[in-house]
């Protein structure tokens, strides 16, 4: 924990005074300082991306917001030039950069976000709710990538934006929504989410389990949340000729793959999950949780000062949580 001065909004930015901010696996990796984060991080930088918070400051050239106003934020900052973000595909531009990873973050006091990214949040949204909405959405791009309606669909690994998944799942209409999960803490979530079935591998023979539950033909969608190469294997060893999988989970190494049996001969559709769909991914988060159609409060399971952080993290490492909400 360290003191430093109040960012200046810069023209087109807001100042936004933190009420709550959570906890990603992404700060966990920066925290950690593994590999990925050593190589992609330039310390010192404040982490911290998901959060909600109140705007206190204009800079200038400011015509979309007003102090007062209650915001999140779409965490990546696009270019808007490139080819992608010419074509509408945004949430893969050439030149991101990420609050909290490329650009200083929201496990402060204050934040600096600009108002192109900020997303208006309804005041009487509790705080901790509008600070998951960009995991939330994660899971939203995720799991409505493809029609769920009478589907049997396969949500493997339940960190939050699993549980997240189960419950966007059910509301889209699957037929049946089955979990993996190892850590029995979330294995009790992902019931509580209205998952049918949760299978622990390690418990269980995850394959020979659903090819029985689905009648020998297999799941229809793999919505791919681990980044397990055993998960990734199960899942897609599972998913039903001419399935669909939609992967967002990020293995810590290459993966050996049976590209072949598991992709090629299965006609199988196989789609990389990127951020959040600019700006569709967040209409269709609030429409979820306005309409109460998900509730995302049993995920929300530790709420702690923001000087708490690091049991935070010991939370995250462990698995013994959902979502961690941190309050300054
Ligand atoms: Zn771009």
């Amino acid at each position: 924990m360290t003191t430093t001065d109040i960012p200046r909004p810069g023209p087109g930015e807001v100042l936004v005074k933190i009420t709550a901010t959570s906890i990603c696996g992404t700060d966990l990796h920066i925290y950690q300082w593994d590999p990925w984060a050593a190589g992609r991080v330039e310390p010192p930088l404040i982490m911290g991306h998901e959060f909600a918070g109140e705007v206190v400051a204009l800079g200038e050239e400011v015509d979309t917001l007003k102090v007062g106003d209650h915001v999140s934020a779409e965490t990546h900052i696009v270019c808007g030039v490139c080819y992608q973000c010419r074509s509408g595909q945004a949430h893969i531009c050439q030149d991101v950069s990420i609050i909290g990873v490329d650009r200083p973050g929201c496990f402060a006091e204050y934040v600096v976000i600009p108002q192109r990214n900020a997303w208006l949040n309804p005041p009487e949204m509790p705080d901790e709710v509008a600070s998951v909405q960009e995991p939330f959405g994660n899971a939203v791009h995720t799991a409505l990538s493809t029609d769920l309606v009478g589907k049997a669909v396969l949500v493997a690994g339940c960190g939050s934006i699993g549980l997240m998944a189960i419950g966007i799942a059910k509301a889209a209409g699957a037929a049946l929504v089955i979990a993996t999960e190892v850590v029995p803490y979330r294995i009790d979530l992902a019931r509580a989410m209205g998952a049918d079935l949760v299978l622990n591998p390690r418990e269980t023979d995850v394959v020979t389990e659903i090819t029985t539950c689905t009648r020998g033909t297999g799941i229809d969608v793999l919505l791919e949340m681990s980044g397990n190469p055993s998960a990734i294997h199960e899942g897609f060893s599972v998913l039903r000729r001419g399935g669909y999988a939609a992967l967002l989970g990020i293995p810590a190494q290459p993966v050996e793959f049976d590209l072949a049996n598991e992709v090629v001969f299965k006609g199988a559709t196989v789609y990389g999950v990127t951020g959040r769909l600019v700006w569709k991914t967040w209409y269709q988060t609030r429409a979820l949780l306005d309409s109460g159609a998900v509730d995302v409060k049993p995920i929300i399971t530790h709420r702690l000062p923001l000087e708490e952080f690091e049991a935070g993290m010991e939370l995250m490492r462990t698995g013994q949580c959902g979502k961690v909400v941190l309050f300054p």
